[in-house]
């Protein structure tokens, strides 16, 4: 029988993790760090870089008997601003060793560039899909207003896939789960069947398979979805008794949840090659039809998704890409 989801934290808190639910200023709410309470004494992503949330995880690790200056490693999940941002800071203050998945390593130290060249990445996968400039231009300033939420971060052990990382109660082994970011990494109890999944696995939210530039700096674009499917079917495959999440509340029978996501995103699929064969559409007409409004104000986001679905097709040979050169259209193949 599973947990409900507060024993689950129990549970955790009981093998000296504990969750910190730090401030962020996204729609997602607060992110979940995780304080473990072990040799050395480690954090599990930061928080935004903000005042807020620097005194919120202050006063959470107070209320543990610990302090900033007291961290000796901080673990980053992936690269999102919400899970690094106050990684800088906290260096600062303790003096840290950073350990994130080495390929990541240079996108994280080169923040402030990367960023923008996520962004111009982004306008131009806009266009290219049938996205008016006006909302591709909106979308790269809200993107740019929200920079001074993350920081830089210099990974001083760099992990590798498969990795283990010694402490002195436990051993965690990284595992790389590329899909909701290119970077996003899993950290692996085995004795105590706890994984620490931060945003490869949510319970009340889908993770958004967000296109992005490849860790290696290549001028391609990831198959987001794609890897993300990779991703979660090995997840499903351990023997995991408790999730622990990026946002929102433990997972308790991940196989369960597994498995209606990879239903949901078969269904969307198909309804996406429905769209498609009545008429080619761009990864635009798509989200629209899909998700009206929403596909101009998340633009980025439920173009992505689109296009996770249309990489599906194009790789299983049910549709290509055709079009003026400029703009891409999804054509079926039969
Ligand atoms: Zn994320």
């Amino acid at each position: 029988m599973s947990l409900a989801p507060d024993e689950a934290l129990e549970q955790a808190a009981l093998a000296g993790i504990h969750c910190l639910r730090i401030p962020t200023p996204f729609a997602v709410g607060r992110v979940n760090c995780y304080l473990l309470e072990d040799e050395p004494l480690t954090l599990i992503d930061t928080g935004p870089n903000s005042g807020k949330a620097l005194d919120e995880l202050q006063s959470q690790l107070a209320a543990h008997g610990h302090s900033i200056d007291d961290l000796e490693l901080v673990i980053l999940t992936h690269q999102h601003i919400d899970h690094v941002g106050l990684v800088e800071i906290i260096v600062e203050h303790s003096g840290a060793e950073v350990a994130a998945l080495g390929l990541a390593a240079e996108r994280l130290a080169g923040f402030g560039e990367e960023s923008e060249r996520e962004d111009e990445f982004a306008v131009e996968l806009m266009l290219r899909n049938g996205i008016p400039e006006e909302v591709a231009h909106a979308l790269q300033s809200v993107s740019r207003s929200f920079r001074g939420w993350g920081a830089k971060a210099q990974v001083t052990r760099p992990l590798e896939d498969g990795q283990a990382l010694p402490f002195r109660d436990r051993t965690l082994q990284a595992l790389h789960r590329p899909g909701h970011s290119p970077s996003d990494t899993v950290f692996w109890d085995e004795r105590r069947r706890i994984l620490i999944a931060a945003d490869h696995l949510i319970a009340h939210i889908s993770s958004n398979p967000l296109i992005a530039r490849p860790l290696d700096g290549s001028a391609r674009r990831t198959q987001a979805l794609v890897a993300y499917l990779e991703s979660m079917r090995k997840t499903r495959e351990m023997p995991a008794e408790i999730v622990l999440s990026g946002h929102g509340e433990p997972i308790v029978d991940h196989v369960a949840l597994i498995d209606e996501r990879l239903a949901k995103h078969e269904r969307r699929r198909e309804k996406i090659y429905d769209l498609i064969a009545e008429r080619p559409r761009t990864g635009y007409e798509l989200a629209q039809a899909l998700w009206g409004n929403v596909a101009v104000t998340q633009a980025f986001l439920t173009l992505s998704e689109v296009i996770g679905h249309a990489d599906l097709l194009l790789n299983e040979g049910r549709v290509r890409e055709a079009g003026d050169g400029d703009v891409v259209t999804y054509e079926t193949t039969e």
